[in-house]
Protein backbone atom coordinates (compact mmCIF):
# COMPACT_ATOMS: atom_id res chain seq x y z
CA UNK A 1 0.00 0.00 0.00
CA UNK A 2 1.67 3.15 -0.70
CA UNK A 3 1.35 6.35 0.98
CA UNK A 4 -1.73 7.78 -1.18
CA UNK A 5 -3.90 4.91 -0.61
CA UNK A 6 -3.22 4.74 2.80
CA UNK A 7 -4.27 8.60 3.12
CA UNK A 8 -7.48 7.27 1.43
CA UNK A 9 -8.37 4.36 3.71
CA UNK A 10 -7.58 6.58 6.62
CA UNK A 11 -9.82 8.70 5.30
CA UNK A 12 -12.46 6.75 4.75
CA UNK A 13 -12.15 4.89 7.97
CA UNK A 14 -12.64 8.55 9.19
CA UNK A 15 -15.84 9.37 7.34
CA UNK A 16 -17.21 6.11 8.65
CA UNK A 17 -16.39 6.83 12.06
CA UNK A 18 -18.02 10.11 11.67
CA UNK A 19 -21.01 8.38 10.06
CA UNK A 20 -21.48 5.73 12.88
CA UNK A 21 -20.86 8.71 15.62
CA UNK A 22 -23.44 11.07 13.83
CA UNK A 23 -26.43 7.88 13.67
CA UNK A 24 -25.32 7.49 17.57
CA UNK A 25 -25.85 10.97 18.56
CA UNK A 26 -29.14 11.54 16.62
CA UNK A 27 -30.45 8.86 18.91
CA UNK A 28 -32.07 6.84 16.06
CA UNK A 29 -31.88 3.63 17.78
CA UNK A 30 -34.61 2.08 19.98
CA UNK A 31 -33.91 -0.32 22.74
CA UNK A 32 -33.00 -3.90 21.97
CA UNK A 33 -34.10 -5.56 25.06
CA UNK A 34 -37.29 -4.59 27.36
CA UNK A 35 -38.12 -5.40 30.68
CA UNK A 36 -41.71 -5.13 31.96
CA UNK A 37 -42.46 -4.90 35.73
CA UNK A 38 -46.42 -5.68 35.97
CA UNK A 39 -47.58 -4.58 39.38
CA UNK A 40 -51.35 -4.97 39.35
CA UNK A 41 -53.87 -2.42 40.51
CA UNK A 42 -50.63 0.03 40.82
CA UNK A 43 -52.26 3.57 41.45
CA UNK A 44 -49.95 7.05 41.57
CA UNK A 45 -52.57 8.61 43.66
CA UNK A 46 -52.28 5.60 46.60
CA UNK A 47 -48.69 5.66 46.53
CA UNK A 48 -48.97 9.95 46.75
CA UNK A 49 -47.58 10.85 50.44
CA UNK A 50 -45.21 7.54 49.92
CA UNK A 51 -43.75 9.96 46.67
CA UNK A 52 -43.90 13.08 48.43
CA UNK A 53 -42.21 11.65 52.05
CA UNK A 54 -39.44 10.23 49.39
CA UNK A 55 -40.55 6.66 50.39
CA UNK A 56 -40.88 5.21 46.97
CA UNK A 57 -37.37 6.22 45.39
CA UNK A 58 -37.50 3.75 42.48
CA UNK A 59 -40.49 5.32 41.11
CA UNK A 60 -39.87 8.68 41.59
CA UNK A 61 -36.36 7.66 39.68
CA UNK A 62 -39.16 6.37 36.65
CA UNK A 63 -40.48 9.76 36.95
CA UNK A 64 -37.68 11.79 37.40
CA UNK A 65 -35.12 9.76 34.48
CA UNK A 66 -38.55 7.75 32.61
CA UNK A 67 -41.36 9.35 30.67
CA UNK A 68 -44.54 8.59 33.14
CA UNK A 69 -48.83 8.87 33.27
CA UNK A 70 -52.10 7.81 33.72
CA UNK A 71 -53.09 4.47 31.99
CA UNK A 72 -57.03 4.24 31.67
CA UNK A 73 -57.57 0.59 32.81
CA UNK A 74 -60.73 -0.74 30.32
CA UNK A 75 -64.79 0.34 31.29
CA UNK A 76 -66.70 -1.08 32.38
CA UNK A 77 -64.65 -2.00 35.36
CA UNK A 78 -63.55 -5.02 34.51
CA UNK A 79 -61.03 -8.42 36.33
CA UNK A 80 -57.09 -8.29 35.96
CA UNK A 81 -57.20 -11.52 33.74
CA UNK A 82 -58.84 -9.96 31.34
CA UNK A 83 -56.89 -6.61 31.83
CA UNK A 84 -53.14 -8.46 31.94
CA UNK A 85 -54.06 -10.19 28.67
CA UNK A 86 -55.24 -7.15 27.24
CA UNK A 87 -51.46 -5.61 28.05
CA UNK A 88 -49.90 -8.62 26.49
CA UNK A 89 -51.60 -8.84 23.26
CA UNK A 90 -53.05 -4.80 22.83
CA UNK A 91 -56.27 -6.28 22.00
CA UNK A 92 -59.81 -6.04 23.31
CA UNK A 93 -61.59 -9.01 25.63
CA UNK A 94 -63.85 -9.73 22.76
CA UNK A 95 -61.09 -10.64 20.76
CA UNK A 96 -58.75 -11.98 23.23
CA UNK A 97 -61.44 -14.30 24.73
CA UNK A 98 -60.44 -14.39 28.73
CA UNK A 99 -63.33 -13.03 30.19
CA UNK A 100 -62.41 -13.03 33.55
CA UNK A 101 -61.50 -15.03 36.89
CA UNK A 102 -63.69 -17.94 35.86
CA UNK A 103 -65.48 -19.37 32.85
CA UNK A 104 -68.68 -21.05 33.24
CA UNK A 105 -68.81 -24.22 31.70
CA UNK A 106 -71.58 -25.77 30.29
CA UNK A 107 -73.01 -27.77 33.25
CA UNK A 108 -73.12 -24.44 35.32
CA UNK A 109 -69.83 -24.98 37.24
CA UNK A 110 -66.92 -22.45 37.23
CA UNK A 111 -64.08 -22.99 36.24
CA UNK A 112 -60.67 -20.83 36.23
CA UNK A 113 -59.29 -19.17 32.90
CA UNK A 114 -56.42 -21.08 31.54
CA UNK A 115 -53.78 -19.64 28.90
CA UNK A 116 -55.21 -22.26 26.27
CA UNK A 117 -58.40 -19.95 25.73
CA UNK A 118 -56.18 -17.09 24.57
CA UNK A 119 -57.52 -16.73 21.37
CA UNK A 120 -54.69 -14.16 19.88
CA UNK A 121 -50.67 -13.85 20.43
CA UNK A 122 -49.09 -12.19 23.10
CA UNK A 123 -46.36 -9.60 22.85
CA UNK A 124 -43.98 -13.01 24.56
CA UNK A 125 -45.49 -14.88 21.52
CA UNK A 126 -44.81 -12.16 18.77
CA UNK A 127 -41.77 -11.63 19.97
CA UNK A 128 -40.25 -15.36 20.20
CA UNK A 129 -41.29 -15.49 16.62
CA UNK A 130 -38.96 -12.75 15.25
CA UNK A 131 -36.11 -13.85 16.92
CA UNK A 132 -36.44 -12.46 20.38
CA UNK A 133 -34.72 -14.63 23.54
CA UNK A 134 -38.06 -14.04 26.44
CA UNK A 135 -38.28 -14.31 30.07
CA UNK A 136 -42.09 -14.22 31.23
CA UNK A 137 -42.38 -14.96 34.75
CA UNK A 138 -45.91 -14.72 37.11
CA UNK A 139 -47.51 -13.15 34.37
CA UNK A 140 -51.70 -14.18 34.78
CA UNK A 141 -53.08 -16.72 32.73
CA UNK A 142 -50.31 -18.36 31.44
CA UNK A 143 -50.90 -22.03 32.97
CA UNK A 144 -50.02 -24.35 30.80
CA UNK A 145 -46.91 -22.50 30.04
CA UNK A 146 -46.63 -22.02 26.42
CA UNK A 147 -43.50 -23.16 24.41
CA UNK A 148 -41.77 -19.64 23.44
CA UNK A 149 -37.94 -18.78 22.43
CA UNK A 150 -36.65 -18.32 25.71
CA UNK A 151 -38.72 -19.55 29.19
CA UNK A 152 -42.07 -19.18 31.15
CA UNK A 153 -43.28 -19.57 34.41
CA UNK A 154 -46.54 -19.64 34.58
CA UNK A 155 -48.74 -18.47 37.28
CA UNK A 156 -49.59 -21.83 38.36
CA UNK A 157 -46.00 -22.14 39.87
CA UNK A 158 -47.19 -20.83 43.24
CA UNK A 159 -50.18 -23.08 43.47
CA UNK A 160 -48.41 -26.29 44.01
CA UNK A 161 -46.77 -24.59 46.75
CA UNK A 162 -49.15 -25.86 49.28
CA UNK A 163 -49.89 -29.37 47.32
CA UNK A 164 -47.94 -32.59 46.57
CA UNK A 165 -49.41 -32.07 43.05
CA UNK A 166 -47.26 -31.41 40.16
CA UNK A 167 -49.03 -30.01 37.14
CA UNK A 168 -47.37 -30.82 33.74
CA UNK A 169 -46.74 -27.67 32.34
CA UNK A 170 -45.81 -25.33 35.01
CA UNK A 171 -42.81 -23.88 33.54
CA UNK A 172 -41.42 -23.71 29.39
CA UNK A 173 -39.27 -25.97 29.13
CA UNK A 174 -40.83 -28.61 31.06
CA UNK A 175 -37.02 -28.82 33.09
CA UNK A 176 -37.00 -25.33 34.06
CA UNK A 177 -39.57 -25.64 37.22
CA UNK A 178 -36.50 -27.88 38.48
CA UNK A 179 -33.85 -25.35 37.87
CA UNK A 180 -36.53 -23.09 39.56
CA UNK A 181 -38.05 -24.97 42.58
CA UNK A 182 -35.57 -24.36 45.14
CA UNK A 183 -36.58 -20.36 44.62
CA UNK A 184 -39.97 -20.72 45.56
CA UNK A 185 -41.53 -19.54 48.31
CA UNK A 186 -43.52 -22.15 50.31
CA UNK A 187 -46.59 -20.08 52.46
CA UNK A 188 -46.55 -22.54 55.00
CA UNK A 189 -42.45 -21.78 55.62
CA UNK A 190 -42.40 -18.31 55.65
CA UNK A 191 -41.58 -16.70 59.47
CA UNK A 192 -43.20 -14.24 60.82
CA UNK A 193 -40.04 -12.55 60.86
CA UNK A 194 -40.24 -12.90 57.16
CA UNK A 195 -43.35 -10.58 56.87
CA UNK A 196 -42.88 -8.50 59.64
CA UNK A 197 -42.48 -5.97 58.03
CA UNK A 198 -45.66 -5.68 57.01
CA UNK A 199 -47.50 -7.49 59.44
CA UNK A 200 -47.09 -6.74 62.87
CA UNK A 201 -46.46 -10.18 64.54
CA UNK A 202 -45.56 -8.97 68.19
CA UNK A 203 -48.71 -7.14 68.62
CA UNK A 204 -51.88 -9.17 69.19
CA UNK A 205 -54.41 -6.07 68.56
CA UNK A 206 -58.19 -6.69 68.36
CA UNK A 207 -58.05 -6.85 64.45
CA UNK A 208 -56.03 -9.60 64.56
CA UNK A 209 -57.72 -11.69 66.56
CA UNK A 210 -60.83 -10.65 64.75
CA UNK A 211 -59.43 -12.03 61.51
CA UNK A 212 -56.59 -14.52 62.34
CA UNK A 213 -56.65 -15.09 58.41
CA UNK A 214 -54.79 -12.27 57.72
CA UNK A 215 -51.47 -13.56 58.69
CA UNK A 216 -51.74 -16.30 56.48
CA UNK A 217 -53.11 -14.43 54.03
CA UNK A 218 -50.26 -12.40 54.33
CA UNK A 219 -47.83 -14.89 53.70
CA UNK A 220 -49.54 -16.31 51.05
CA UNK A 221 -49.45 -13.43 49.24
CA UNK A 222 -45.76 -12.45 49.65
CA UNK A 223 -44.80 -15.81 49.05
CA UNK A 224 -46.06 -15.94 45.58
CA UNK A 225 -44.83 -12.00 44.69
CA UNK A 226 -41.68 -13.19 46.34
CA UNK A 227 -41.30 -16.24 44.36
CA UNK A 228 -41.94 -14.26 41.09
CA UNK A 229 -39.44 -11.83 41.83
CA UNK A 230 -36.80 -14.65 42.53
CA UNK A 231 -37.52 -16.48 39.57
CA UNK A 232 -37.55 -13.29 37.42
CA UNK A 233 -33.87 -12.37 38.82
CA UNK A 234 -32.66 -15.74 38.17
CA UNK A 235 -33.86 -16.01 34.12
CA UNK A 236 -32.72 -12.69 34.14
CA UNK A 237 -28.98 -14.12 34.42
CA UNK A 238 -30.01 -15.71 31.41
CA UNK A 239 -29.52 -14.05 27.95
CA UNK A 240 -33.11 -12.61 27.59
CA UNK A 241 -34.31 -9.66 25.29
CA UNK A 242 -37.72 -9.35 27.09
CA UNK A 243 -37.92 -10.16 31.08
CA UNK A 244 -41.88 -9.73 32.23
CA UNK A 245 -42.77 -9.91 35.86
CA UNK A 246 -46.62 -9.78 37.03
CA UNK A 247 -46.45 -9.11 41.06
CA UNK A 248 -49.97 -9.18 42.52
CA UNK A 249 -49.44 -7.97 46.20
CA UNK A 250 -50.78 -4.55 45.49
CA UNK A 251 -53.87 -5.66 44.28
CA UNK A 252 -54.19 -8.05 46.60
CA UNK A 253 -53.06 -6.36 49.66
CA UNK A 254 -55.52 -2.83 48.61
CA UNK A 255 -58.67 -5.42 48.01
CA UNK A 256 -58.23 -6.61 52.07
CA UNK A 257 -57.02 -3.93 54.40
CA UNK A 258 -58.02 -0.96 52.22
CA UNK A 259 -60.61 -0.44 54.75
CA UNK A 260 -58.03 0.00 57.79
CA UNK A 261 -55.74 2.13 55.42
CA UNK A 262 -58.56 4.68 55.72
CA UNK A 263 -61.15 4.25 58.49
CA UNK A 264 -59.10 2.62 61.20
CA UNK A 265 -55.70 4.86 61.13
CA UNK A 266 -54.78 3.01 64.63
CA UNK A 267 -54.55 -0.48 63.71
CA UNK A 268 -51.09 -2.01 62.59
CA UNK A 269 -52.72 -3.32 59.41
CA UNK A 270 -53.62 0.16 58.13
CA UNK A 271 -49.96 0.47 57.13
CA UNK A 272 -49.75 -2.82 55.02
CA UNK A 273 -50.71 -1.24 51.62
CA UNK A 274 -48.20 1.20 52.02
CA UNK A 275 -45.18 -0.56 53.47
CA UNK A 276 -45.78 -3.16 50.87
CA UNK A 277 -45.65 -0.72 48.02
CA UNK A 278 -42.31 0.09 49.27
CA UNK A 279 -41.18 -3.07 49.23
CA UNK A 280 -42.18 -3.63 45.09
CA UNK A 281 -39.93 0.04 45.33
CA UNK A 282 -37.34 -1.86 46.62
CA UNK A 283 -38.11 -4.66 44.26
CA UNK A 284 -37.99 -2.22 41.18
CA UNK A 285 -34.68 -0.82 42.38
CA UNK A 286 -33.93 -4.44 41.32
CA UNK A 287 -34.89 -4.23 38.16
CA UNK A 288 -33.89 -1.02 37.15
CA UNK A 289 -30.05 -2.59 38.15
CA UNK A 290 -30.46 -5.11 35.13
CA UNK A 291 -30.84 -2.09 32.66
CA UNK A 292 -27.87 -1.52 30.30
CA UNK A 293 -28.00 0.81 27.43
CA UNK A 294 -29.92 -1.08 25.32
CA UNK A 295 -32.84 -1.50 27.82
CA UNK A 296 -35.93 -0.08 27.81
CA UNK A 297 -37.72 -0.18 31.01
CA UNK A 298 -42.10 -0.68 31.19
CA UNK A 299 -43.85 -0.43 34.50
CA UNK A 300 -47.37 -0.97 34.27
CA UNK A 301 -50.62 -1.52 36.04
CA UNK A 302 -53.93 -2.92 34.92
CA UNK A 303 -56.10 -0.68 37.24
CA UNK A 304 -55.91 1.71 39.79
CA UNK A 305 -57.27 1.42 43.19
CA UNK A 306 -60.43 3.30 44.73
CA UNK A 307 -61.34 1.41 47.79
CA UNK A 308 -64.63 0.57 47.95
CA UNK A 309 -67.83 2.41 46.26
CA UNK A 310 -71.81 2.89 47.54
CA UNK A 311 -74.43 1.60 45.18
CA UNK A 312 -77.44 3.91 45.02
CA UNK A 313 -79.26 2.01 46.99
CA UNK A 314 -76.35 2.90 50.14
CA UNK A 315 -75.03 -0.96 49.68
CA UNK A 316 -71.52 -1.45 49.71
CA UNK A 317 -69.34 -2.60 46.68
CA UNK A 318 -66.92 -4.62 46.96
CA UNK A 319 -64.25 -6.95 44.43
CA UNK A 320 -63.73 -4.92 41.15
CA UNK A 321 -65.40 -2.32 42.02
CA UNK A 322 -62.76 -0.98 44.47
CA UNK A 323 -60.72 -0.95 40.99
CA UNK A 324 -59.76 2.40 40.12
CA UNK A 325 -59.71 3.64 36.63
CA UNK A 326 -56.27 5.27 36.59
CA UNK A 327 -53.70 2.81 36.38
CA UNK A 328 -49.97 4.13 36.01
CA UNK A 329 -47.55 4.00 32.62
CA UNK A 330 -43.97 4.53 33.30
CA UNK A 331 -41.11 4.29 30.31
CA UNK A 332 -37.50 4.69 31.28
CA UNK A 333 -34.57 3.58 29.23
CA UNK A 334 -33.25 4.38 25.53
CA UNK A 335 -35.01 6.21 23.77
CA UNK A 336 -37.16 7.46 26.17
CA UNK A 337 -37.84 11.43 26.82
CA UNK A 338 -36.68 11.86 30.48
CA UNK A 339 -39.34 13.18 32.46
CA UNK A 340 -41.98 13.34 29.83
CA UNK A 341 -46.11 13.02 30.91
CA UNK A 342 -47.47 10.30 28.76
CA UNK A 343 -51.09 11.36 27.82
CA UNK A 344 -54.07 9.55 26.97
CA UNK A 345 -52.73 6.23 27.44
CA UNK A 346 -54.60 2.94 28.29
CA UNK A 347 -53.75 -1.32 28.72
CA UNK A 348 -53.93 -1.75 25.27
CA UNK A 349 -51.56 0.97 24.47
CA UNK A 350 -48.26 -1.45 26.19
CA UNK A 351 -47.60 -4.14 23.17
CA UNK A 352 -48.16 -1.52 20.32
CA UNK A 353 -45.42 0.87 22.66
CA UNK A 354 -42.80 -2.28 22.62
CA UNK A 355 -42.97 -3.44 19.38
CA UNK A 356 -42.43 0.36 18.01
CA UNK A 357 -39.18 0.48 20.67
CA UNK A 358 -37.80 -2.30 19.77
CA UNK A 359 -38.58 -1.36 15.74
CA UNK A 360 -41.00 -3.70 14.99
CA UNK A 361 -44.10 -3.11 13.07
CA UNK A 362 -47.30 -2.48 15.37
CA UNK A 363 -50.90 -4.81 14.28
CA UNK A 364 -53.51 -2.56 12.84
CA UNK A 365 -55.83 -5.33 14.59
CA UNK A 366 -54.14 -4.44 17.95
CA UNK A 367 -56.70 -1.94 19.42
CA UNK A 368 -53.90 0.43 21.21
CA UNK A 369 -51.28 2.77 19.74
CA UNK A 370 -47.86 3.27 20.30
CA UNK A 371 -47.28 5.74 23.37
CA UNK A 372 -45.29 8.70 21.13
CA UNK A 373 -45.06 10.82 24.14
CA UNK A 374 -43.13 8.53 25.71
CA UNK A 375 -39.92 8.82 23.13
CA UNK A 376 -37.62 11.12 22.04
CA UNK A 377 -38.53 13.34 19.37
CA UNK A 378 -34.95 12.38 17.27
CA UNK A 379 -36.47 8.64 17.34
CA UNK A 380 -39.91 9.03 16.37
CA UNK A 381 -38.44 11.53 13.78
CA UNK A 382 -35.82 8.69 12.07
CA UNK A 383 -38.70 5.83 12.52
CA UNK A 384 -42.12 6.52 12.06
CA UNK A 385 -44.50 3.82 13.29
CA UNK A 386 -45.23 0.71 10.74
CA UNK A 387 -47.93 -1.34 10.56
CA UNK A 388 -48.51 -5.40 9.70
CA UNK A 389 -51.84 -5.90 9.12
CA UNK A 390 -51.73 -8.81 11.16
CA UNK A 391 -49.53 -11.04 13.96
CA UNK A 392 -52.20 -13.61 13.50
CA UNK A 393 -50.53 -15.78 10.66
CA UNK A 394 -52.18 -19.66 10.73
CA UNK A 395 -54.51 -20.44 13.43
CA UNK A 396 -53.87 -20.35 17.04
CA UNK A 397 -55.18 -23.36 18.85
CA UNK A 398 -57.27 -22.41 21.67
CA UNK A 399 -59.75 -24.36 23.74
CA UNK A 400 -62.29 -24.49 26.60
CA UNK A 401 -60.30 -23.47 29.94
CA UNK A 402 -58.40 -26.66 31.75
CA UNK A 403 -59.69 -28.14 35.10
CA UNK A 404 -56.76 -28.59 38.07
CA UNK A 405 -56.49 -29.72 41.02
CA UNK A 406 -55.95 -26.15 42.13
CA UNK A 407 -59.31 -24.39 40.87
CA UNK A 408 -61.26 -24.80 44.08
CA UNK A 409 -57.92 -23.27 45.88
CA UNK A 410 -57.67 -20.61 43.58
CA UNK A 411 -61.40 -19.94 43.67
CA UNK A 412 -61.28 -19.79 47.51
CA UNK A 413 -58.77 -17.05 47.03
CA UNK A 414 -60.90 -15.04 44.70
CA UNK A 415 -63.81 -15.00 46.91
CA UNK A 416 -61.61 -13.63 49.62
CA UNK A 417 -60.95 -10.64 48.35
CA UNK A 418 -64.51 -10.35 46.43
CA UNK A 419 -63.68 -11.42 42.97
CA UNK A 420 -66.21 -14.40 42.64
CA UNK A 421 -69.66 -14.71 44.83
ZN1 LIG B 1 -55.89 -6.09 38.86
Amino acid sequence: MNRRSAGTAALAVAAAWVLVMLSCSTGADGPSKVIIFGVDAADWEVMGDLLRDGKLPNFQRLIDEGATGVSKTLLPLTKSPVLWTSIATGKLPEKHGIGGFVSVAARGDTVPFTGNARRVKAIWNILSEAGYRVAVVGWLVTWPAEEVNGYMVSDYVQYEQEHAIRLDRQTYPEDLFAEVDHLRVIPGNVSDDAVARFYPVSASPEEVQAAPWHKSYVKMIYATDETMRRIALHLAEKDVDLLALYLNGVDSFGHAFWHYRVNVKESPLSEIIDKYYIWVDETLGEFMDLMDDETLLVVCSDHGFHGPRRRPDGGIMLGIYMHGENGIIGLMGKGVKKGATIVDADVLDITPTILYALGLDVGRDMDGRVLTDAFEPDLLASRPVTFVSTYETGQREYGEPLKTPFDEKIKERLRAVGYIQ
